[in-house]
C-alpha cells in the first residue's frame, strides 16, 4: 500500500502525495499525477459498466455469461503482478484473458469475448496488445454511438474499425442472431450512462 508523504494516508499506489493534500494546496509536487485520481478510476468503471451492459444484454437473451478476464477477479492485485516471481509469458497469459466467456447452450457453442470501451469508437488489433494469441475471441466495442462486434482474426485483416463504419454492428450479427431492438435499447442506455460519466469527469 502506498502512503502519502505528508499526512501518512494511504492512498493511490506511486502517488508521492495524496489527493487530498493536492486540493489543499500541496499543488507542484514531483512525480504527482491527478490524471491518476480524476480520470483512471473513471476510465476503470467506464470498462467495467462496459462489460456489465453486455453480459446483461446477453443473459436477458438466454444466453450463460461467465466473466473470465482477469479485470474482473483481479483488477487491484495487478501492481502485485509486476513484482511477484511470475515470468513476462506467465503474465502474458493470465493478463490477457478474454472478459466474458459466453454460452449458447441451444447451438452448444462457446464464444470468448473481449469488451472494450472507446469514446470514439476506434478501435485498433494492436490494441489488443502485442502478439495477441486469441484469434477467435470476437471483440465487442462499445462506444456512444452503438456497439461494434468484430473476431479478432478478421480486425487482424481489416487493421482498424471506426464507428462511423456501417458495417460489424452487433445488432447484425449472424452468429449471435440478437434481437435488433432490444441491442438498440442498450446502445442509447449505455449512451447515457457514458454521457454522464463524461459529465462527473474533472478533466
Ligand atoms: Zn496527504
Amino acid at each position: 500500500m502506498n502512503i502519502c508523504s505528508n499526512c501518512k494516508t494511504y492512498t493511490r499506489s506511486k502517488s508521492p502525495i495524496c489527493y487530498d493534500c493536492y486540493i489543499k494546496g500541496e499543488r507542484y509536487v514531483e512525480g504527482f499525477s491527478s490524471f491518476s485520481f480524476e480520470k483512471r478510476p473513471l476510465n476503470f468503471i467506464k470498462g467495467h459498466i462496459g462489460e456489465c451492459l453486455i453480459q446483461n444484454l446477453f443473459t436477458s437473451l438466454g444466453f450463460t455469461v461467465f466473466r473470465y478476464g482477469i479485470e474482473n477477479n483481479l483488477t487491484y492485485i495487478n501492481e502485485y503482478l509486476e513484482d511477484s516471481d511470475f515470468s513476462r509469458s506467465e503474465l502474458k497469459v493470465l493478463t490477457s484473458r478474454p472478459d466474458l466467456l459466453i454460452l449458447n447452450k441451444e447451438k452448444k457453442r462457446i464464444y470468448f469475448t473481449e469488451i472494450k470501451y472507446r469514446s470514439d469508437g476506434k478501435f485498433k488489433h494492436e490494441d489488443l496488445g502485442e502478439d495477441y494469441k486469441y484469434e477467435s475471441t470476437y471483440i465487442i466495442i462499445l462506444s456512444k454511438k452503438g456497439f461494434k462486434c468484430i473476431k479478432a482474426s478478421e480486425l487482424k485483416e481489416v487493421g482498424e474499425i471506426k464507428m462511423s463504419s456501417t458495417e460489424y454492428a452487433l445488432s447484425e450479427n449472424k452468429e449471435f442472431n440478437l434481437d435488433k431492438g432490444f441491442v438498440r435499447l442498450i446502445e442509447e442506455q449505455a449512451s447515457n450512462i457514458y454521457s454522464s460519466i463524461s459529465q462527473i469527469s474533472h478533466i
